[in-house]
């Protein structure tokens, strides 16, 4: 071959959440593209041995924890720089060597660094839906302002994004939103009252952190993915259609004015949506495993029950009326999540428990950074008691 090639992109990378699921799997996509991916600076909540074990054989500038009690001292020896507490992700988020940002940690945590990120002029790379659902007005805005991109590492909006390329936004009729339906699909309704933690976090075919596991089997996690859609691609919350496929093979589809669909098909592999993000628009090549389409057998498409999944009606309520009322949704959310993984509430009280507080809520319009994290702590303490 003749001729030069076509420069490739290099990225060097903040990963906040680097111990969890995605945090992990990034590492593994970093790991397969070395000449593409450095991460230069790595974060977790509070598990210092764990941090420093993901670190060890890198050589990252800075490593933080979010707990302000953490103990630092795990980290000691690896050359890098080290902090705790929120300011930690910020940090992390905006060190000068920083081009894109992962976002993985779980829930309203992870807004505050998008903004900073985004305010620094960094690519966000979004894992965390629940900052654009709390704060998505916030987090647009600030890209917009900045001119700095926030890519999608959930596999349906990775998929949407895909579906996208080379499409003017108005030619955009639907965006068709699959969910696996989490295991519950089938479940007797006066089982579902009975529904164990144990048997909650069993997912069909995805590995994830708890909190989004329980998500799945509530849908409440298609809820925060209609309002997170609603966001990144600039549709009203009705153009977004929940579409259950139990195969997790067609990871999203948009419908065209004209009447056609496409779709993204793939392996459930988190791998590639989230080397998508890191290096969009390139699409270098990958050792991920293939999808086999002679094998992977029927595709199967359905309307979601709303009576058996409440959450998915929750979620377009608050989607429709905005302001803060998403911000306390989601809040109140992860906060009777965590009840019901330490077993103090049942499988369904989760959307019973959602919905007072919601009802109970006074909606304010745009709020400000402050405003919604003021109506996050609201709606934990009136989740706790409601
Ligand atoms: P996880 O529980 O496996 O990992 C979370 C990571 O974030 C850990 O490193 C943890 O130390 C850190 N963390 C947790 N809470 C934090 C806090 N308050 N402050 C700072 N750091 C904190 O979770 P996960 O499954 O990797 O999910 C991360 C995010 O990605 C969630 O928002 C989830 O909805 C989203 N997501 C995950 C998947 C998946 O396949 N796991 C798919 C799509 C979207
Ligand atoms: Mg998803």
């Amino acid at each position: 071959m003749t001729g030069t090639a076509a420069p490739r992109l290099q990225r060097r990378v903040a990963l906040l959440g680097a111990t969890g699921s995605i945090g992990r799997q990034t590492l593994a996509v970093a790991d397969a593209l070395p000449d593409r991916l450095e991460i230069v600076t790595m974060t977790a909540r509070s598990d210092a041995p764990a941090l420093a074990a993901a670190a060890r054989g890198r050589s990252p500038r800075y490593l933080g924890l979010a707990d302000p009690e953490a103990d630092l001292t795990p980290l000691a020896g690896l050359g890098a720089g080290a902090g705790r507490g929120p300011d930690a992700l910020i940090a992390a988020a905006t060190h000068p060597e920083v081009d894109v940002v992962v976002v993985a940690v779980v829930g309203t945590a992870g807004l505050p660094p998008t903004l900073a990120a985004l305010e620094a002029g960094k690519r966000v790379a979004l894992a965390t839906k629940e900052a654009l659902v709390v704060g998505g007005h916030l987090v647009m805005a600030a890209a917009r302002r900045a001119a700095a991109a926030v890519l999608p590492i959930d596999s349906e909006h990775s998929a949407i994004l895909q579906c996208l390329r080379g499409a003017a936004p108005e030619e955009v009729e639907a965006i068709l939103l699959t969910a696996s339906g989490g295991r519950f699909v089938e479940v007797p309704l006066d089982r579902m009252e009975r529904l164990t933690p144990p048997e909650a976090l069993r997912h069909p075919t995805w590995r994830m952190g708890p909190k989004i596991t329980i998500d799945s089997a509530t849908l409440m996690n298609k809820g925060l993915e209609v309002i997170e859609a609603r966001w990144l691609f600039d549709v009203s919350p009705s153009q977004v259609q929940v579409v259950v496929h139990r195969q997790s093979i067609v990871h999203s589809m948009v419908q065209f004015r004209d009447g056609a669909i496409l779709a993204q098909l793939g392996c459930p592999d988190m791998r590639l949506p989230i080397q998508y993000a890191l290096l969009y628009p390139e699409r270098p090549e990958s050792p991920w495993p293939r999808l086999d389409l002679m094998r992977a057998g029927a595709l199967t498409f359905e309307a979601p029950n709303r009576e058996r999944f409440p959450c998915l009606s929750l979620a377009y309520r608050a989607a429709e009326e905005g302001g803060s009322l998403p911000a306390v949704m989601s809040a109140a959310n992860e906060e009777v999540v965590g009840l019901f993984l330490a077993g103090k509430i049942g499988f369904t009280d989760i959307p019973r428990r959602i919905g007072r507080v919601m009802d109970a809520h006074e909606n304010q319009p745009s709020p400000s950074l402050d405003a919604v994290l003021r109506a996050d702590a609201w709606a934990r303490r009136a989740a706790r008691e409601a």
